[in-house]
């Protein structure tokens, strides 16, 4: 399948040019897309341009939203999306006093083997393309924003996927979510997580791409960390440490370090201190969560007294931190969870060839 909205305004009109079309009809076209339009909705193209880009296997979009959860708790919105070849993927809609954010995905499953995460059960099916990975964007934007209701505002790349093993598609998702004739989301707006692959942390600061990065630690120890994270077979925490440190100097953007609390696994006052030893002087931030229970995982999150002691380690040591609610809860809100339940049930079948 051909997507429209992998091509930026410049390759639109490139492509255009080749139908015999003027070039006021590019960015005719670009705003339609932007807008969450499929091609038989664009009115004032002529027909026989759609005619013509539909027969050559074109289509403005790569996803439609197949269901949508609302949670009743906080009015987080989860919804599960299908790609053109049958695939599902799934994003969050949370919604802030400041705007609305969206966490997308950027790949269909993961190949990084984090114990704790749904999204890597099955592996990984294949890399998302930067027109899927924006078109989650325009079709949620689409769906809320409008008069006196904000669209999204916010972006974070924390959905199903490792954002850094899918780099050439994820970087061009980057440069068309923040074009002023696009979605125009403010590059300060975006954030990008991954799970530590230093290299790819590197050349994103060298190429001057600036998301807020975010860093999936969750602990100071290579011993404890290689126990939850394979990946930590191949970096050090030392390393992850170096290549964040790097990124805040080239970047100037401070650095987030996610440390999701296992019980009985990272939650003990030696991952705290050993936490401080390892941050003390780099000014970065670290975010506490609990871990979500998988059901498939077996490993459960901390309770409200380790965490506490944990969060005041850090203070007391002048680390920032700080603890963040779990949001969507009842709607099955973590990472891959839904879209685990949904092909689980047999409702769907996944299409994985
Ligand atoms: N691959 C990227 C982004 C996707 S996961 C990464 O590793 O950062 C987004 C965040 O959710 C990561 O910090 C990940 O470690 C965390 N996460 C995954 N499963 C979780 C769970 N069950 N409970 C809490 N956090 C989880």
């Amino acid at each position: 399948m051909k997507l429209l909205c992998d091509l930026s305004l410049e390759k639109l009109g490139a492509l255009l040019k080749q139908y015999g079309q003027p070039s006021f009809r590019a960015k005719q076209l670009y705003g339609h897309i932007v807008a969450g339009r499929e091609l038989d909705e664009m009115s004032n193209l002529p027909k026989g341009l759609v005619a013509k880009l539909k027969e050559d296997g074109w289509r403005a979009l790569g996803l439609t939203i197949r269901e949508s959860y609302t949670s009743e708790i906080d009015g987080t919105v989860k919804y599960l999306y299908e790609l053109d070849d049958g695939n599902i993927i799934e994003g969050v809609l949370m919604r802030y006093k400041y705007g609305n954010t969206l966490c997308v995905s950027t790949q269909v499953g993961c190949a990084m083997g984090c114990r704790f995460c749904a999204s890597t059960l099955g592996g990984l099916v294949r890399n998302l393309t930067a027109g899927e990975i924006l078109s989650q964007v325009i079709v949620v934007n689409a769906l809320n924003a409008g008069k006196d209701r904000r669209g999204v505002t916010n972006v974070v790349l924390m959905g199903s996927g490792e954002p850094l093993d899918n780099y050439d598609n994820v970087t061009e998702f980057l440069r068309l979510l923040s074009d002023e004739d696009g979605l125009n989301v403010s590059k300060r707006n975006v954030s990008l997580s991954t799970c530590g692959l230093c290299e790819k942390m590197i050349r994103l600061a060298d190429e001057g791409f600036s998301p807020v990065l975010t860093v999936s630690l969750h602990a100071p120890f290579d011993e404890i960390r290689k126990t939850i994270m394979p990946i930590a077979c191949r970096y050090s925490v030392k390393q992850v440490v170096g290549a964040a440190e790097y990124y805040f100097e080239k970047s100037g953007r401070r650095v987030i370090f996610e440390y999701s609390m296992i019980r009985g696994v990272n939650d003990g006052e030696d991952c705290a201190r050993e936490l401080c030893a390892l941050l003390k002087g780099f000014s970065s931030h670290v975010n506490i969560i609990r871990l979500n229970y998988v059901k498939e995982r077996g490993l459960k999150g901390s309770d409200d007294e380790a965490i506490d002691k944990f969060r005041k380690i850090l203070d007391n040591n002048g680390v920032s931190c700080s603890v963040r609610r779990s949001m969507g809860s009842d709607i099955e809100g973590a990472c891959g969870q839904l879209r685990r339940k949904y092909i689980q049930d047999g409702e769907y079948k996944q299409n994985n060839n």
